[in-house]
């Protein structure tokens, strides 16, 4: 497929990729679009001039709108449909509608650089699994017993926790260092700024249409739930959270703030990047899921990630944010169809916009774990970038989460999730 745009394939924004996302422009309302190279597709504008109509929306503009909720809540025969409806109109040998109309074009295709990003739904649960088993065998390494890091659940259900959609912020939103409670190791509780501020690489997707309220939804069903993927940064205060987490498991530590990327792309455009994954049986040595979460297609995607950090001295000097660990979303033991499924399966409703992360994705090598806690070994092993080492991040610092996927010629790029960290308010 070629657009009649000129595009560079190697970036990732092709017509195989078409992420969903909620911009403006100057003091324009928020609207949804897609990316296409450098560009932003104005779906609102195409909605209007009649190229395209969500089936089901009815009169219901759901592109005119200040969120993907709307569309999200329509499901995947809708999506399908204006994926393939866009792929057609964008495309240089499709229906001249969009193409060859000057006035539309010039209205309905606007430059990237000229747009403003927004989260791109209502978010009114967010949820966030630990399914990477490198990291969670890391965590419990470090905090635990090397010989049985793993919980005795962990290979038997996707362990997550409810978090808080209120602090969910876009890509580019700072990150103020949060206050809180430490516990120092030979003395009492003391308050003030964490000093032990991290970051989490994680995939996140977007619920589509939900669940009623006690109708949990089936393995099976689960892709059909599923809207897209984004990338999220869970911003972790390492020393607020040890402190506070037992019983009941993380709370300030944790909800001060999470950063997604602003495109959405969608679950169809990950086909081509389904993997087997790791085992879920004997052959490997794993116990097999309960019938309810066992899955028959490939469960994994190979979606190649990054962590980047930028300190202040490299801002100043004009030098780009660095590489300090490379990743894939193929370390994910369960999938995400596993974790909507094990989220409902108690009759939990699900709705259109929730969001849930993957957890932290470690890979089996230190240059891949995802965590600044994991990559310089709490604290004992510092990470070098640019002429200064980090355990943990300062106050300045950039932090630069990417991801693509490229398989036989096809490119999905996620595009960058980033936060730079501010002083505490006084
Ligand atoms: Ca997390």
């Amino acid at each position: 497929m070629t657009s009649f745009l000129d595009l560079d394939p190697a970036d990732g924004f092709g017509l195989d990729n078409l992420p969903y996302g909620v911009f403006s422009t100057g003091g324009e309302p928020r609207r949804v679009g897609v990316r296409l190279g450098d560009h932003v597709v104005d779906l609102a504008e195409l909605e209007r001039a009649g190229l395209i109509a969500a089936a089901g929306a009815g009169r219901h503009p759901v592109f005119a709108a200040d969120a993907l909720n709307g569309f999200m809540a329509l499901g995947a025969d809708a999506w399908d449909a204006v994926r393939g409806r866009l792929q057609d109109l964008l495309s240089a040998d499709g229906p001249a509608d969009l193409r060859d109309h000057e006035s539309l074009r010039a209205r309905a295709i606007v430059p990237l650089a000229d747009v403003t990003m927004h989260l791109p739904a209502r978010i009114g649960d967010y949820t966030d699994f630990y399914s990477s088993r490198q990291h969670a065998t890391n965590v419990g390494t470090m905090f635990r017993d090397p010989d049985n890091a793993l919980l005795p659940n962990w290979l038997h259900l996707p362990v997550g926790y409810h978090g808080r959609a209120s602090s969910v912020v876009v890509s580019g939103t700072d990150v103020v260092r949060p206050s809180g409670q430490q516990k120092l190791d030979d003395g009492p509780p003391v308050f003030g700024p964490s000093k032990l501020l991290d970051i989490e690489l994680e995939m996140g997707f977007f619920v589509g249409p939900g669940n009623e309220l006690g109708a949990p939804i089936p393995i099976a069903d689960a892709g059909r739930h599923i809207f897209g993927f984004v990338l999220v940064n869970d911003w972790s205060a390492r020393d607020l959270q040890k402190w506070e987490y037992v019983p009941l498991g993380p709370f300030l530590g944790k909800s001060f703030a999470t950063s997604v990327s602003p495109w959405v792309v969608p679950y169809a455009a990950l086909a081509p990047f389904r993997i087997d994954g790791e085992a879920q049986d004997a052959s490997a040595g794993n116990p097999e899921p309960l019938p309810y979460l066992r899955q028959r297609e490939p469960r994994a995607l190979d979606v190649d990630l990054e962590v980047a950090l930028q300190t202040p001295a490299m801002r100043d000097a004009g030098e780009d944010a660095q590489t300090i660990a490379r990743s894939n979303a193929r370390y994910l033991y369960w999938s995400p169809e596993q974790q909507l499924t094990h989220h409902t399966v108690n009759g939990c409703n699900a709705r259109p916009g929730d969001l849930m992360a993957s957890g932290t994705i470690s890979g089996e090598e230190k240059g891949s774990y995802g965590s600044m806690l994991e990559l310089s070994w709490r604290g004992t092993d510092p990470v070098a970038v640019g002429a200064e080492t980090r355990t943990f991040l300062r106050d300045g610092d950039r932090v630069v989460l990417s991801g693509r996927a490229e398989r036989d010629g096809t490119v999905v790029g996620f595009g960058t999730v980033e936060g730079t960290i501010r002083p505490p308010l006084t």
